[in-house]
């Protein structure tokens, strides 16, 4: 496209609320053929809830939940957001007072599995089933009963571990965003086949991807094989558009021939993004898609 083309173009895409950086961008989208979307904070409105808890253990049910949460307060996790405001629901429904809460040390981020620190003196790890296998915690039978579960009604669970031991889990339900199913099925009449990547599991990623129409389902994929899948997929020859909203997807948001953040999203996303869709909108991926048609069919 001619520069003329391109900045009136982006002048177009951003007074509709999609900020795109630069020409390359735009010359990509055009060509996409794949879109691969997150599922957490992208297809998912990313405001997970919690909707059960189960404890393996005998520690009571609020001194779990504050653990856990102390674990997840300096997160910037959905999920990890989830735990702190259902912890804090729990205490003002029972009236409890809060101010034994003490800080969490050693913090520690493990992207694409959970987090874990050290809370009143006890090794606290809050996340998936990986972060338990990495850190060489058993999950009995009970656990994965109550995880099938979970799963099987599109929830995620959280599993917590004290010392080394699974005490309790959370299950968390996230809905999809309204608009997904309306904008994979557009998307397919555009001839453009969208895919799922996530880091959660396989069982509540099916359910999901099953409730918006997408057929294909990459899960248990960490931030480094969400990008090794993109460029498998570029492999196959044909421009691959991702969008994603959080750290996990930045490597894949850089791989991609065009990175989409959600404008919700993190800041580490959005930076490594190409495409930004400020209003968090889906249908903000064919607004982009059509636009870069639209600019390069105007000049041929
Ligand atoms: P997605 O790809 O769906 O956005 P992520 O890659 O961010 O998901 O995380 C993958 C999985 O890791 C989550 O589904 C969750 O099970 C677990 N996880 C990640 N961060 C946290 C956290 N802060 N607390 C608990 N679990 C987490
Ligand atoms: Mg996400």
């Amino acid at each position: 496209a001619t520069p003329t083309a391109v900045m009136v173009s982006t002048g177009i895409g951003a007074s509709q609320g999609v900020l795109i950086k630069g020409g390359n961008a735009l010359e990509n989208a055009h060509k996409v053929k794949t879109v691969v979307f997150d599922k957490t904070g992208t297809l998912t409105v990313g405001k997970p809830v919690v909707v059960s808890t189960m404890l393996f253990s005998d520690v009571p049910i609020q001194d779990f939940c504050d653990m856990a949460a102390i674990a997840e307060a300096n997160s910037e996790h959905p999920i990890g957001k989830a735990v702190v405001e259902y912890t804090k629901k729990l205490h003002q429904q029972y009236g409890s007072n809060t101010e034994h809460m003490t800080e969490v040390k050693d913090f520690e981020v493990y992207p694409g599995s959970g987090v874990g620190g050290n809370v009143n003196g006890k090794r606290v790890l809050v996340g998936n089933k990986r972060l338990m296998k990495t850190h060489n915690i058993p999950v009995n039978p009970d656990v994965e009963d109550y995880m099938s579960e979970s799963e099987q009604l599109a929830r995620t669970c959280v599993l917590v571990a004290v010392n080394g031991i699974v005490s309790g889990a959370f299950a968390v339900t996230d809905p999809v965003k309204p608009e997904a199913e309306r904008v994979i099925s557009f998307l397919r009449t555009m001839g453009i086949t969208s895919i799922m990547v996530t880091g959660d599991n396989w069982a509540t990623a099916t359910a999901i991807a099953k409730e918006v129409g997408i057929q294909t389902v990459f899960a248990e994929t960490d931030p480094q094989g969400k990008a090794n899948k993109i460029k498998d997929l570029q492999m196959e020859g044909d421009a691959v558009a991702m969008v994603g909203d959080g750290i996990n997807d930045s490597p894949a948001l850089v791989a991609a021939d065009v990175g989409m953040a959600i404008g919700a999203g993190t800041d580490v996303a959005i930076e490594a993004a190409d495409v930004v869709l400020i209003k968090s909108n889906l249908e903000d991926v064919v607004t982009a898609i059509d636009l870069s048609r639209k600019t390069l069919s105007r000049i041929r």
